[in-house]
């Protein structure tokens, strides 16, 4: 069913145009006068083939699905592809290409687990939601030695890694699509294919094994996939000069911390707590006071706690096994758990009433004693830290006791802290495990899996940041395909009518410019002490209302028009996400724990700390450490992650989710059209078409087929050479263009030289 797409995403087909469906109108008639197929809408939506019997003015007579007769408006009828064409690899092939023809392609390819198509230069790869034979070291082999062409993450991979070895230049694999597309999945089966051709070193089973760590205590079950990576990763593998993989460093974005204290119904926390529960062994169960996950009031707020086919003891083995693989240590395993159960337990601590205006405590009970024990602090320290705050008064520091309400925010926040501080030591280990030695001569792939563009009912700070990271991602998608293509003809002349694409810039600015942009605002709207979300919200209506980007809606809300459709976001907790503090009393109360990771956390939050923005103190946090506001600290991490791709040559990957019920063989035309148009895949397609894909400058030209004249040249310059072999071989003069430094070539006119050249020599 079609419930979750949101009707702004679907509705954007006018932002990008219909691209492709315009010439219909001069082929019409020819089309009809040959009987040829065509393609026509019916009314839920759907494209289906039909066949023009007879053309009246602007109408046609059609048939289609087993002889049913229409008369419909000419216009709406779009050419369909010959026959021969079904299927084609590369959608560049389509002689007609419009939105049908494309859908139809790929859902052709997909009935027959062909998953994997090309649109130009990009990797599109539909989720099949089951088992296909396309994998293994057979496969892995085949690609190697090109015995295999057909579109894969394997040809991908190796693409890169030859370009890497023959160009020096330091490569990336981009992955993108909505959640559940099977972007982690494409990623494992990259490593998977760079594991096998640069290992040796033993290193390359580390690297796969930081999938199980990472999966464990970074994705949930959601409702769109059971196995969803709440954060962004980027893995760096180097290579040696020799071709083998040295060594890995890991970076994460933007852990989805609220998941930790609150969960939808129908969906799960992190998969490590429920692993936890159920997988670790009796010694562990005793230490940690283990209960099973019911017993949780965090894991409690919804009914889901297990996964079709997945068996949470087992896996927890599997974890610990890569554990032990990436060199940590038994004893820091334990830690990690401790800190695991330290916040199940945080979430069973309640609260009391103590005095007539109703501050609270904290009541003594198991759930308290446990934090107390697990995290190494006196029960009475935690319970302070639980029930006061301390503040900043001129020169004094006074006591505020808390409401029940700031209490569970405190409460909440320490388990979020602990969590996320959790993660990041994780990553930190990983990453010294993987470490490349100090001789870092190599050179590098990166793979980067990071959460596509979000739209539901209700969006919030979350996907506020992720629309934000995908906008920066199109651009350097739009960069590369778009701008450097023409960039290239331009310089070298070449006459060449541009190609239409959306230039996001203005929607970054909308987000990005000072001081009015909607992340400066949002900062200083956080560090005011009066600010709330609706000041927040009031505050962008004023200052953005002009922005072409922009929209203010009612209440609390504003709208933001994303390359990929229009989302409206609810501001509702965005101050509070944006400053996510956690108030000295606990960070304080971490570093006087006894246990090691507390200690480590607080110690890695005060250094943080240390890094203060200038601007107005945060006034209910006197005593608060500064520290940057989320978006401000993403900002950066995009934009270091922006650096570091731009200096790689770019492979990207878009998957496709053909269906929103994880389901195989299911292939939903509406769904798959919103997504191919949201990332841009059609243009991609138009433009290395409608171009000159193959370029070699004269000198090259002139030295490869120079020899195949069969006249004598008079001028022997490169150009005058070239020339003279494309009028010997007949080249067609619009299939090529003659630029200052290149000769630019159509699609397959390079083919026929080839050939003879092969037979030649
Ligand atoms: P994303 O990271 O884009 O949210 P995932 O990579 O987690 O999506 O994929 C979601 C699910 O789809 C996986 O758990 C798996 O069941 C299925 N899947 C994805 N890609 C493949 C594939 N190539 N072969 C088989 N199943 C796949
Ligand atoms: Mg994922």
């Amino acid at each position: 069913d079609d419930a979750d797409v949101n009707p702004s995403v679907s509705a954007q087909g006018s932002v990008l145009g219909s691209w492709g469906n315009k010439k219909w109108g001069d082929t019409a008639s020819y089309v009809a006068k040959k009987k040829l197929q065509s393609w026509f809408q019916t009314s839920d939506g759907n494209w289906e083939l039909a066949k023009i019997l007879s053309i009246t003015g602007s109408e046609s007579l059609i048939s289609f699905s087993e002889e049913k007769v229409l008369k419909v408006s000419s216009d709406s009828l779009l050419p369909a592809n010959p026959e021969i064409l079904d299927g084609v690899d590369d959608l560049m092939q389509l002689s007609y290409l419009n939105e049908p023809s494309v859908l139809y392609n790929l859902q052709y390819r997909y009935d027959r687990d062909m998953i994997y198509s090309k649109a130009g230069p990009v990797l599109v790869a539909i989720n099949p939601f089951k088992k296909i034979p396309l994998y293994g070291s057979d496969y892995i082999e085949a690609y190697k030695r090109k015995s295999i062409d057909n579109p894969h993450v394997y040809a991908i991979a190796d693409t890169a890694i030859r370009e890497m070895i023959r160009d020096e230049v330091n490569q990336s694999i981009v992955i993108s699509g909505e959640s559940g597309a099977g972007k982690t999945e494409t990623a494992k089966i990259a490593m998977q294919y760079l594991a096998a051709l640069g290992g040796g070193s033993g290193i390359e089973y580390e690297i796969l094994k930081t999938n199980p760590i990472l999966e464990a205590f970074g994705n949930a079950k959601t409702s769109r996939n059971n196995n969803s990576s709440r954060f962004g990763k980027l893995i760096e593998i180097h290579f040696s000069e020799t071709g083998k993989i040295s060594g890995a460093k890991i970076q994460t974005f933007l852990l989805e911390k609220s998941r930790v204290v609150q969960c939808t119904d129908g969906e799960r926390s992190y998969h490590s707590f429920y692993q936890l529960c159920a997988g670790a062994p009796p010694s562990l169960r005793e230490k940690l006071n283990l209960k099973s996950a019911r017993e949780y009031k965090y894991l409690q707020q919804s009914t889901c706690y297990s996964i079709n086919g997945v068996d949470d003891a087992e896996e927890f083995r599997v974890v610990v096994e890569a554990l032990d693989a990436v060199h940590v240590s038994k004893e820091n395993q334990e830690n990690a758990f401790a800190m695991l159960a330290a916040v199940l337990w945080l979430g069973n601590v309640t609260f009391s009433i103590v005095d007539n205006e109703n501050h609270v405590e904290p009541i003594i009970d198991d759930a308290l004693l446990n934090v107390a024990k697990l995290i190494g602090c006196e029960a009475d320290d935690l319970k302070l830290a639980l029930s006061t705050r301390k503040m900043k008064v001129g020169n004094d520091i006074i006591v505020q006791k808390l409401t029940l309400a700031q209490a569970i925010d405190t409460r909440d926040a320490l388990a979020k802290s602990i969590y996320s501080c959790l993660f990041d030591w994780l990553v930190e280990q990983i990453n010294k495990s993987l470490a490349v030695g100090k001789r870092r001569t190599g050179r590098s792939i990166s793979i980067l899996d990071i959460y596509g563009f979000e739209s539901f009912d209700v969006n919030s700070f979350e996907q506020f940041c992720i629309n934000y990271a995908n906008e920066r991602l199109q651009q350097h998608f739009n960069r590369h395909l778009f701008k450097l293509e023409q960039e290239e003809y331009i310089q070298d002349g070449i006459d060449w009518a541009k190609v239409e694409f959306e230039d996001n810039q203005d929607c970054l600015n909308l987000f990005e410019k000072k001081p009015l942009g909607l992340m400066t605002l949002l900062d200083e709207e956080s560090t005011f002490p009066n600010g709330t979300d609706m000041t927040f919200a009031t505050k962008l209506k004023q200052h953005l209302k002009t922005n072409s980007c922009f929209r203010g809606e009612r209440g609390k809300a504003f709208t933001v028009h994303h390359y990929a459709g229009e989302v409206t976001y609810d501001t509702s907790g965005f101050l509070e996400k944006n400053r996510d503090l956690l108030h000295l009393d606990s960070i304080q109360l971490l570093s006087s724990c006894t246990c090691e990771l507390p200690q480590a956390f607080a110690s890695n939050m005060l250094s943080l700390s240390e890094k203060t923005v200038p601007g107005p103190l945060h006034k209910s946090g006197g005593a608060d450490s500064q520290k940057l506001s989320v978006v401000t600290k993403f900002k950066g991490q995009l934009f270091q992650l922006m650096q570091r791709l731009e200096s790689t040559t770019p492979h990207f990957i878009r998957c496709i989710k053909p269906n929103n019920s994880q389901s195989p063989g299911i292939y939903h035309q509406g769904l798959v059209l919103q997504q191919l148009r949201c990332c841009g895949v059609l243009e991609v397609v138009r433009i290395s078409r409608s171009g000159f894909p193959t370029r070699m400058s004269h000198q090259k030209f002139a030295r490869r087929y120079g020899f195949l004249l069969l006249e004598h040249v008079a001028s022997q310059d490169p150009l005058s050479v070239s020339v003279a072999i494309l009028h010997q071989f007949d080249i067609l003069p619009e299939m090529y263009q003659i630029g200052y430094t290149k000769l630019f070539f159509r699609t397959g006119q390079i083919g026929k030289l080839e050939d003879t050249r092969n037979r030649t020599l």
